[in-house]
C-alpha cells in the first residue's frame, strides 16, 4: 500500500497540487511587490521592506486610531478628536505612514501592480477585525471618473473587493460618488485639504436606499488629515448610514508638516 501514492502520481490525469503555482513561479519568479527583489512566495514583501513597517497596535485613540506612545486607559481619545470630534464613528489603520511604508503603499497605488493585493487586504482584515464584525457593507473612497480613466484603476476599490472576499462582506462601489474632480491633496495644508474635498462626495437619491440604516466600513489607502474620509462620512450619513467606520492601509502617525515638505508630485495623496 505504501507505494500507492507513487503509482497514482504517475497515472494521475490532473497535476498535483502546486503544479500551476510552480509553473507560474518559473515564468514569473516571485518578487517583493514593493522593491522587486526576488523572494520565496508570490505577493509578499522582502525582509527589508517588511522590517521597516510599523503595525499599529494598542494603545491607540478610540476614535481615529492614532497610536499613543504610552499606555492609556481604554477608550481614551486623542487631543485632536477631543477638540474636533470626527464625523466617522471610528477609524483604524494597519500601519504608520512614514518613509519606510510610503514606497510600499505607493508601489501599490501607482505601480499598476496588484501582486500585493491579498497581503494588503490581509492587513486591513486584521486591523479592522472589530469594525468588520459590526459592518453591513464595505465601500471604497471613490475616484472621479476622469481620474479613474487616467489612472485606470481605483486602488481603494481593489482593496475593498479583496477585503470583501477575505471577510465575506458585501462590497458596494456604486452608491458613494465623487462629484468634484478635486486636485491632488499633496502639498496642501490641513485647512486647504478640507476645503479641497468639501462637498466632493455624495450618495445620489436613487442609491440612498442602499445606504439607509447601514453600518459602513469605508476603505482608503492612506489617511493623512482625515479630510477625505470625513467628507465621505458626511455624504454617507446624509444618506442615512447608521454608522461609518474608516479602515485604511496606513495613516500619518507624526505631525503632518513632515509629509507636506515633499514637492507637489503625482505621488501625492489624493
Ligand atoms: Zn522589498
Ligand atoms: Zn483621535
Amino acid at each position: 500500500m505504501k507505494s500507492e501514492p507513487a503509482i497514482l502520481s504517475k497515472t494521475a490525469k490532473f497535476p498535483e497540487p502546486g503544479f500551476w503555482q510552480r509553473g507560474l513561479d518559473f515564468l514569473l519568479p516571485p518578487v517583493c511587490f514593493s522593491c522587486r527583489v526576488p523572494i520565496e512566495v508570490q505577493g509578499g514583501l522582502c525582509a527589508e521592506c517588511w522590517s521597516g513597517l510599523r503595525f499599529i497596535t494598542k494603545p491607540f485613540c478610540k476614535s481615529c486610531g492614532f497610536p499613543f506612545a504610552h499606555e492609556m486607559p481604554a477608550g481614551m481619545v486623542c487631543g485632536s478628536c477631543h477638540r474636533h470630534p470626527p464625523a466617522f464613528d471610528q477609524a483604524k489603520a494597519a500601519i504608520g505612514y512614514d518613509s519606510k511604508s510610503r514606497p510600499v503603499i505607493l508601489s501599490f497605488k501607482y505601480g499598476e501592480r496588484t501582486q500585493g493585493l491579498k497581503t494588503l487586504a490581509g492587513w486591513l482584515k486584521n486591523a479592522g477585525a472589530e469594525l468588520l464584525e459590526e459592518a453591513d457593507v464595505i465601500i471604497p473612497v471613490p475616484l472621479h471618473p476622469r481620474r479613474l480613466f487616467k489612472r485606470r484603476f481605483n486602488q481603494s476599490a481593489l482593496l475593498a473587493h479583496a477585503l470583501g472576499d477575505a471577510s465575506a462582506k458585501a462590497v458596494d462601489v456604486f452608491s458613494l460618488k465623487r462629484r468634484k474632480n478635486t486636485r491632488s491633496q499633496g502639498g496642501l495644508n490641513a485647512r486647504q485639504r478640507h476645503q479641497n474635498v468639501k462637498a466632493a462626495f455624495l450618495v445620489p437619491a436613487d442609491k440612498r436606499p442602499h445606504i439607509k440604516g447601514k453600518r459602513v466600513v469605508l476603505i482608503d489607502d492612506v489617511m493623512t488629515t482625515g479630510a477625505t474620509v470625513e467628507n465621505c462620512t458626511k455624504a454617507l450619513k446624509a444618506a442615512g448610514a447608521k454608522k461609518v467606520f474608516v479602515l485604511t492601509l496606513a495613516r500619518v502617525v507624526e505631525p503632518l508638516k513632515k509629509y507636506d515638505d515633499r514637492k507637489k508630485s503625482n505621488h501625492a495623496k489624493s
